[in-house]
């Protein structure tokens, strides 16, 4: 199959890469559509899946930028490179929404690492997200979710601090994916703000410095 065989040589067949991204944004990648609030938390007024447009953004700022200085981005899968990293923050998804989210594309099963030291705020199933996760940095200013996952790392657990590289999970498609991938979203958190899930997302694609890798030790 196509698909399958560009997967395992990534960026060789730009023609496959071209239906490949098609499919994904033909059929939306799930959680571009936004994630269904984590169960034991406060529903929103506006559910999220429902709402136009899917999730908000605001501008990277100066602060975010003296962050990813400080606390530099890895991305969030084994062995991709920052340029591996699809610009798909503003696409285009089904019912007009916006992606708002990276996605990155590899084959089922690559593992999933922390974007940054941080702790797991919730583990969480969803239809369009499917298996999901999301965690905060060590500062709290932001809240990373990532979707679509297969599996999550033996152990893993709510509540959990995990260190910047440490396994996560499993790239999947689960939820509404048409093809493995991750979809990353970086938000940027307000603590006054319970229903965190619905905070504003900001593209932080251009911020990524460093490549995927599973810290030593960490080798499940
Ligand atoms: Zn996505």
């Amino acid at each position: 199959m196509a698909i399958r065989a560009w997967l395992a040589a990534p960026r060789r067949n730009a023609i496959a890469g071209a239906i490949i991204m098609s499919a994904v944004m033909t059929t939306g990648c799930a959680a571009s559509i936004r994630p269904l609030p984590p169960l034991s938390a406060p529903i929103p007024s506006t559910p999220s899946d429902e709402t136009p447009g899917g999730t908000s953004s605001v501008p990277v700022d100066a602060t975010d930028i003296e962050y990813f200085d400080a606390n530099p981005l890895m991305v969030p899968v084994e062995g991709v490179a920052p340029t591996g990293v699809s610009n798909s923050f503003n696409e285009r998804r089904s019912g007009g929404r916006t992606h708002r989210a990276n996605d990155i594309l590899v084959p089922m099963g690559t593992r999933v690492v922390a974007a940054e030291s941080g702790t797991i705020m919730r583990l969480s199933q969803n239809a369009l997200g499917g298996t999901t996760i999301y965690m905060t940095d060590d500062s709290g200013r932001f809240i990373f979710y990532y979707a679509h996952l297969e599996k999550y790392a033996p152990g893993l657990a709510s509540k959990e601090h995990v260190l910047q590289g440490e396994l996560l999970g499993y790239v999947g498609k689960t939820g509404n994916a048409p093809v493995p991938h991750l979809h990353f979203q970086a938000m940027r958190r307000d603590p006054n703000r319970r229903d965190y899930w619905n905070s504003p997302a900001i593209d932080v694609r251009t911020y990524f410095t460093l490549t995927g890798r599973v810290r030593d030790g960490d080798e499940q």
